[in-house]
């Protein structure tokens, strides 16, 4: 018997990642993503999205390819928390008579999206620790790997079935100082490179970047040399990054105390994931600052705050120019909170290259130029592998076959050039697959 791979979404863009392993009379699917882009373009245009608008407008994954396997699935299990992997399962898990397995914190987040859509699932959630492995049947054995990424609690995903072993890395990085949990696990990864890995699927996000990517501490140095380093004194200091990164909050938290100061989050999705990962124990930060939970809240107390500014350092939601968000509301004058000249406004962040965001920041980044703001982008470093990361993965995993996912062809196009460069061959060994496509490996 073979294993079939169905490349559902996430080949031809990044976003609403999804992948399908069959063997035999079974089947297991790997991640459910929104793509962002398109799904903020449909979201301005209607509230009650229905899945089929969704999939329509290419903003969910297509279940239609895996539908003649649709009694086949057994299990859905998510890689990290992040939307592109499980914001689509508010309107597709339901298809799947099983059960959704991912380590805690990324349970949380989807149970607090699903709250946010007002949607209730029957399948069952099973929260899996990362470094442990969850038997889905006689033949199928799903094991997280833990990785470091720009969340709590990533994992690699290891399906273990009799005739070889496929492991699909949702995204990641070897982050030898990580700020929050534990390094990517290497030792088990070797281990694992000795049994039989018959198909590796790696994330392309960065795989075109001819270098390492950077612990997440040199972010945290970079953050630091502007916050400590620089004339802050007497001015506004807005700081703002994907509402998820934990680890960057966390240095954001601790600099804004060394620097002297009050810390303050503000808006609604800085409040989910934070709330999720106490929830968890994975910080504690509300004993530390105060967390302002949405706009509403935020219109009285940034009025007061605005008075003795100088003695607070603010993080807002918004780091991609969100209409909605804090950090543009507040540069729009719609909240009682003032920029002058000379505050600080850092983007701990990239900017998402995608049409609609980058419109959306050019408008925040020319109000605030206005507004003659000092501004520090790409206060960041990424949270995916480069290509060097993956050339080491490669040789660490010995996988027989190489699907690179997570990206558009360019990107896979690149980990594809790698894995040529290692000895796998075009279309033997090395395989560039498009959405709703299929590969039997052997
Ligand atoms: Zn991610």
């Amino acid at each position: 018997m073979a294993i079939k791979i169905h490349s559902v979404g996430g080949f031809e863009e990044i976003g609403r990642n999804m992948t399908c392993v069959e063997y035999e009379d079974e089947a297991v699917i790997l991640d459910m993503g929104l793509y962002l882009d398109k799904y903020i373009s449909v979201q301005d245009n209607s509230k009650t999205l229905t899945a089929n608008q969704l999939i329509q407008e290419d903003a969910i994954p297509n279940p239609d390819y895996i539908r003649h396997i649709e009694k086949k699935v057994i299990g859905i299990v998510l890689s990290h928390a992040h939307l592109d992997h499980i914001g689509a399962v508010p309107w597709i898990a339901k298809r799947y008579n099983c059960p959704i397995i991912a380590t805690p914190y990324t349970i949380e987040i989807v149970k607090s999206i699903l709250k946010d859509h007002k949607k209730k699932l029957s399948n069952e959630f099973i929260p899996l620790n990362s470094n442990s492995s969850y038997p889905l049947s006689s033949n199928i054995t799903i094991e997280l790997v833990n990785v470091t990424h720009s969340l709590p609690q990533a994992a690699m995903i290891h399906v273990k079935t009799p005739e070889g072993n496929i492991v699909y890395t949702g995204d990641y990085k070897f982050d030898y100082n990580p700020i929050i949990g534990k390094r990517t696990n290497k030792k088990r990864l070797k281990q694992i490179g000795k049994e039989n890995v018959l198909a590796l699927m790696p994330d392309s996000t960065r795989a075109d970047e001819e270098r390492k990517t950077y612990s997440e501490t040199v972010a945290r140095q970079m953050l630091k040399d502007v916050l400590l380093d620089m004339e802050t004194q007497g001015h506004g200091i807005i700081l703002t990054t994907f509402s998820s990164h934990i680890a960057r909050l966390k240095s954001m938290l601790e600099l804004g105390q060394e620097l002297g100061r009050e810390v303050v989050f503000v808006g609604r999705s800085l409040k989910k994931y934070i709330d999720a990962a106490e929830k968890l124990k994975i910080v504690k930060f509300s004993n530390r600052a105060e967390i302002i939970p949405s706009a509403r809240f935020a219109k009285k107390r940034l009025q007061e705050i605005n008075k003795i500014r100088e003695k607070y350092v603010l993080i807002m939601t918004g780091n991609q120019g969100e209409p909605d968000a804090i950090l543009t509301r507040v540069v729009k004058d719609e909240l009682s909170f003032n920029i002058f000249p000379e505050d600080f406004v850092v983007f701990s962040c990239i900017t998402i290259p995608t049409p609609i965001i980058q419109a959306n920041r050019r408008v925040v980044e020319r109000i605030l130029h206005n507004k003659k703001a000092r501004i520090f982008k790409d206060v960041h470093v990424s949270g995916h592998a480069s290509r060097e990361d993956h050339r080491d993965l490669i040789k660490i995993l010995k996988p027989k076959h190489v699907i690179p996912c997570h990206g558009d062809m360019n990107k896979r196009a690149s980990l594809a050039k790698l894995a040529n460069e290692m000895g796998y061959k075009m279309n033997k060994g090395v395989h560039l697959l498009q959405n709703g496509q299929n590969i039997v490996l052997s």
